[in-house]
């Protein structure tokens, strides 16, 4: 058996998985743990590339599955259903995440760190501040890209006074613009033209399952909602494969606008009326348009989790 310790986030990854498993191998090894390698569950997106381009760093490793008690650290999750393959069977010596606790357990004690921040680089943050280690302008940036990301530039309702305060500071020590950096890569994570429909649904799309009904929510991040939708027949295509393989009772594709905090759903799938009923809409051709509401965690997966 290898042995290295694996950090890895979520399936699909996005900016927050891959820079949090790659600043907390830094924490880690800073701290005398050699063994710990970060890794990711599969490609980056174009935003997160932005960001290691930026930094002229290479890309983690690619996990394609755990081996039986295989050390690892999850970073931005601990749903099982969004883990590596063969995670039943790993030993998870840690968790550091921002979000609700489901499908997890463990036959061993273990450190769990969870806080409801905004972003897990938050989190990872405070432990450099807690541990009185400093952070260097690489580790600054990779934790400022993901903090951005998450909460949007600090716009989502996720956002909290933590992520604000450790953003500013990060800020500093980088010694960047950050509404300006910021811009450019968020801007980078939605040019979505060479995606075929089924990457992009694939891009940042969360697999759930509440009372046997197997559900999912993507989200694409765009500058134009509408440019998004020129694309609606091929990408309900594609949603209807997906439905069809993986026996989908609901999908739900959140086609996210960054710059002015709105989404429009596109839903399929039998069980449809669910998001009616949670967003006291009425879908017209499979749409929906949602005021205000950008994040998955916090408006769309409570309100369509407790319509179940
Ligand atoms: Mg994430
Ligand atoms: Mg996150
Ligand atoms: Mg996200």
């Amino acid at each position: 058996m290898e042995e290295k310790i694996l950090i890895f986030g979520h399936k699909n990854p996005d900016t927050d998985s891959i820079c949090s498993a790659m600043v907390k191998q830094r924490l880690n090894r800073r701290m005398g743990y050699t063994k710990c390698h970060a890794g990711r569950l599969g490609n980056l997106n174009k935003e997160t590339k932005y960001v290691l381009n930026y930094l002229n760093l290479e890309e983690p490793e690619l996990i394609e599955k755990v081996e039986e008690g295989q050390e690892v650290i999850l970073v931005d999750h601990n749903e099982f259903n969004q883990s590596a393959e063969g995670i039943e069977k790993a030993k998870i010596i840690g968790v550091i995440d921002h979000h609700r606790i489901a499908n997890f357990e463990t036959s061993e004690p273990l450190y769990y760190t969870a806080r409801p921040y905004g972003c897990t680089c938050t989190i990872l943050y405070k432990e450099y501040k807690q541990r009185d280690l400093e952070i260097n302008k690489e580790e600054a940036i990779l934790m400022a890209s993901a903090i951005i990301s998450d909460t949007l530039l600090l716009k989502s309702p996720t956002t909290t006074e933590h992520d604000k305060r450790a953003l500013e500071e990060l800020g500093k020590i980088a010694n960047i613009n950050i509404t300006e950096y910021g811009l450019e890569m968020l801007k980078a994570g939605t040019d979505l033209d060479d995606f075929s429909a089924k990457e992009l649904i694939n891009l940042d799309a969360k697999s759930l399952n509440k009372e046997n009904i197997k559900y999912v929510i993507a989200q694409v991040n765009t500058v134009s909602i509408e440019d998004v939708l020129k694309r609606q027949k091929e990408l309900e295509h594609a949603i209807e494969e997906e439905i069809k393989e993986k026996g989908l009772d609901l999908f739900v594709l959140a086609i996210t606008d960054i710059l002015n905090s709105n989404s429009e759903i596109l839903v399929l799938g039998k069980k449809s009326e669910i998001v009616e009923t949670a967003f006291n809409v009425k879908l017209e051709n499979n749409r929906a348009f949602l005021e205000g509401v950008v994040s998955r965690k916090k408006q769309l997966l409570p309100n369509i989790d407790k319509n179940i």
